[in-house]
Parts: structure tokens; C-alpha cells; sequence
């Protein structure tokens, strides 16, 4: 396989105030291509650093990618840095000059000297074409090895990875490209989906491979094989053997599914339409639900009833029954439910009310949620006491919580039992 090794240029990346997602996008994008990211190194915006590292990576892959400064500002150095690294000198580019004067007349703007430093190029080095910035990249070998320097702004380095970068690797390196198949798990540990895939990832046929990914209530589990169909094959076995939490199956270039979008998907096949009413989640149900492009054919609207007063105006929850049970109930979560279910002439409803921390509520300890379903069918209501991670933060505790409420409404759809997570969620 192919070895690709990268170098991602910025003080920002190193200093805390931002978070690298350039190596985990082009990690993924290269293994679906069939090439291994075998090394990513970070360094400042420092000449020294970056020829040094570009020399590193260069002695460790077929190719090398390197992103960020590339733009007209005094600390972009990368143009320097490849020079340096290939010992040549950079010359200005008479092309890349009108290139970007144009660039700035099209926005009726004159060029600051300063941005022409963009049209300099190492000597014997190509430019890449830039779509989306005034910034061109740069093509060059060194030492034989192909490397590709692109700006830092991740929706540039994206486009010019997929319009230029490719393209390249595939004429030079017949890599297999891969398939992936995911399989995404809600709210189940990630210890418990590999303990039920065991015995299978043990017997699995040779070129599959398995990966984990767990976030906060969601496991991913990647399944890849050269064969399309053999990946999905797997990815539907282990989702058998995963059971009820598994929510969606997705193929890795396709639109990822999410718990909502799922949800939405069960309600427009039976031809529902879903209401909520939200006090815990605050509305982190309704932002999940409309995430999705296409929700609204579903979903109507909802109310965020955080106080006993808005859940009686706008959910008609009766005040003697908060008033002699409290807001954190199941017979509350019910009515609620119901309430605007009725309001709004849903045939489904969905509400949560709990204790989002820090500290108890009404008696209750932070991380107690209870969720009430309304459908034509009558009430349902569901405590789920969170723990763990999940409780840890307040704002742990409304993601968990939205998610919660989502799989308990995707659940009572499907006519799935609550019963895989026994003691954490009963009916009441
Ligand atoms: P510009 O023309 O904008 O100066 P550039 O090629 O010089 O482009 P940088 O200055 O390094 O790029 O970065 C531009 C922006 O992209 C910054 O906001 C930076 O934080 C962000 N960025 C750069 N590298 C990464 C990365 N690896 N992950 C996430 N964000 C990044
Ligand atoms: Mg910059």
C-alpha cells in the first residue's frame, strides 16, 4: 500500500487554539483510496521547521502532502519551506500574477502588494489550482517524491485534495481503493459492540478490516474490505449480531446518518408526523431533528417548556399534577407529550424533562431524564438514569439526554423492547 505522509504547517495548530482536523479528514479520504497516512507532523510557522519536517516526510512515503501557510501574510512560510527543502529559489510566476490580480478586480478590489507573494514559486515547482481562495498551491518533486502543498483553510484543502491531489496519486500509484461500510450503534458502550463481535472479528476472511470509533452515546463500527460487496456482507452480519441498537448502516461516501435522520427516515415510511416538547434538552431534540435537510416533511415544530408555567400554557400539563408530583415525572413527560401532540396535530410526540446538573432538582440527581412518547396508541413514559460519562457535565447530560429521547421514539416506531440496557431505562 501506498505511504502518504503529511505536514500540517501553523502556531495555531500547537498552541491550543485550534483543533487539527486537516490529518483526520485526509486519513480518511486516503484510506478510502487505498493509501496508508503513515505520518502526520505538526510544526510552527517557522522556516527551519517546516523544510525540516518536509525532509523527514519525504524520507518516510511516496508522497507527501503539506497544508497551511500558503497565504500573503508575513508567518506564511510554506513556500519558503518547500524551496528550501528542494534547495532551489523561489521566482515570481508572471501567470500566477494576473491570476490573482484578477482575483481581487472580479471583487472590484486592487491587489495589495503584499498578496503577490503568492505568485512566487520554488523553481521547477507547478502551481494548484485554488477554486475556492486567492491562495495556489504547489506541485513539485523532491528527491523523486511527489509533494502537494495546499492552504491551511479546511474547505480549500479540501477541494483541492479531491481537484488536484487525487487525480495525481491515482495516475502515479495504482492504489485498491477500499470500501467501507459502517455500522453505527446507539447508545451502547463500545466495550459491549466489540464483546458481541467477537467470536466474529476472530473468524473474519482475510483483507477485512474492523475499526472502532466511540463518541459520546454513539458507536461507529468501520468495516472495509477491496470488495464492495464483501464489506457490506460483514457490515450486515456484525449489525445482526450488534442487535436493536444498531440504527443505521451506512456506506462511507454517503450522506451519514444520525440517529435523527433515522428517526425521520421510520416516520416518513409509515406516514407520521412528530411534535416535541422539550425542558431538559432545551431544544437539542429539535436541533437534532432539523439538522436534517428534508425534516420538515416530518417535523412539525415544538416548544422548549422549561418552567412548570410554559409546560401548562404550551403543553397543557395540568398545574395540580406538577404541583403535587414536581416536573421531574413520568406522568409529566406523558402529558407533555400528549399535550403537544394535540396542539399540533402530530400523530407523534416526543418530550423529556429531568435533571441536567450540576446538582439535584426537586430530589432527583443530575443525569435523571424521563421521556414520554404520545402517539394514537395512548402515553408512554421512560426514565433513564445516566451515568458515567454521560453524567459528567451538564451539557453531557442534555447531549445524552436528546439522544436518549431519539432512540426511545425510534424504538417505540420500530416496536423494538427498551430491555438491552435493563436497570439504566424502565418503563413506567
Ligand atoms: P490563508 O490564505 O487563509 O492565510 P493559509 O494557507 O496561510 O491560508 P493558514 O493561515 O495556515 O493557511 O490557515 C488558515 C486557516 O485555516 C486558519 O483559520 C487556520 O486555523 C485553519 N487551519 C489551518 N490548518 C488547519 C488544520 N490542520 N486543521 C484545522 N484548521 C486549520
Ligand atoms: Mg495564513
Amino acid at each position: 500500500m501506498n505511504r502518504i505522509a503529511l505536514v500540517t504547517v501553523g502556531d495555531e495548530l500547537l498552541n491550543g487554539a485550534v483543533v487539527d482536523t486537516s490529518t483526520a479528514w485526509l486519513g480518511d479520504q486516503l484510506a478510502l483510496e487505498g493509501y496508508a497516512l503513515v505520518i502526520s507532523i505538526s510544526v510552527q510557522d517557522e522556516l527551519p521547521a517546516i523544510s525540516d519536517a518536509i525532509l523527514a516526510a519525504i524520507a518516510r512515503a511516496d508522497a507527501v502532502i503539506v497544508t497551511g501557510g500558503l497565504g500573503p501574510t508575513s508567518d506564511d512560510l510554506t513556500r519558503l519551506g518547500v524551496a528550501r527543502a528542494a534547495r532551489v529559489e523561489v521566482a515570481q510566476r508572471k501567470e500566477l500574477v494576473e491570476l490573482i490580480t484578477a482575483r481581487y478586480a472580479a471583487r472590484n478590489m486592487q491587489v495589495p502588494s503584499q498578496a503577490l507573494v503568492m505568485a512566487d514559486l520554488p523553481i521547477g515547482a507547478s502551481a494548484l489550482i485554488n477554486d475556492g481562495g486567492s491562495a495556489p498551491g504547489i506541485f513539485m518533486e523532491i528527491e523523486s517524491v511527489p509533494l502537494f502543498a495546499l492552504p491551511g483553510v479546511p474547505h480549500e484543502m479540501r477541494g483541492m485534495f479531491i481537484g488536484e491531489v487525487l487525480p495525481e496519486l491515482r495516475k502515479r500509484f495504482s492504489g485498491v481503493p477500499r470500501h467501507t461500510f459502517i455500522v453505527r450503534v446507539a447508545l451502547l458502550g463500545e466495550s459491549a459492540v466489540s464483546e458481541s463481535l467477537r467470536d466474529w472479528e476472530s473468524n473474519l476472511p482475510p483483507g477485512v478490516s474492523v475499526a472502532y470509533l466511540a463518541s459520546l452515546g454513539d458507536v461507529e463500527v468501520k468495516i472495509s474490505s477491496e470488495s464492495a460487496r464483501q464489506a457490506e456482507e460483514c457490515a450486515t452480519l456484525a449489525a445482526d449480531l450488534i442487535g436493536d441498537s444498531v440504527y443505521a448502516i451506512d456506506e462511507a461516501r454517503a450522506l451519514r446518518s444520525t440517529l435523527a435522520s433515522a428517526v425521520l427516515h421510520l416516520m416518513r415510511e409509515q406516514g407520521e408526523s412528530l411534535a416535541t416538547a422539550e425542558s431538559l434538552t432545551g431544544g437539542g431534540v429539535a436541533q437534532l431533528l432539523t439538522d436534517i435537510s428534508g425534516a420538515s416533511d416530518v417535523y412539525l415544530g415544538g416548544a422548549v417548556t422549561y418552567q412548570a408555567g410554559s409546560k401548562h400554557q404550551l403543553a397543557d400539563v395540568p398545574e395540580e399534577m406538577m404541583n403535587t408530583r414536581g416536573t421531574v415525572d413520568a406522568q409529566v413527560a406523558k402529558a407533555m407529550a400528549r399535550g403537544i401532540r394535540l396542539r399540533l396535530d402530530a400523530s407523534w410526540a416526543l418530550a423529556t424533562t429531568g435533571v441536567a446538573g450540576p446538582g439535584n432538582f426537586e430530589g432527583h440527581p443530575a443525569g435523571t431524564l424521563y421521556v414520554g412518547v404520545s402517539s394514537p396508541a395512548g402515553e408512554r413514559a421512560f426514565k433513564v438514569v445516566l451515568s458515567g460519562q454521560m453524567a459528567d457535565d451538564r451539557a453531557r447530560v442534555r447531549r445524552a439526554s436528546a439522544a436518549h429521547a431519539l432512540d426511545l421514539l425510534r424504538r417505540s416506531l420500530a416496536g423494538l423492547p427498551m430491555g438491552t440496557k435493563a436497570g439504566v431505562i424502565t418503563e413506567e
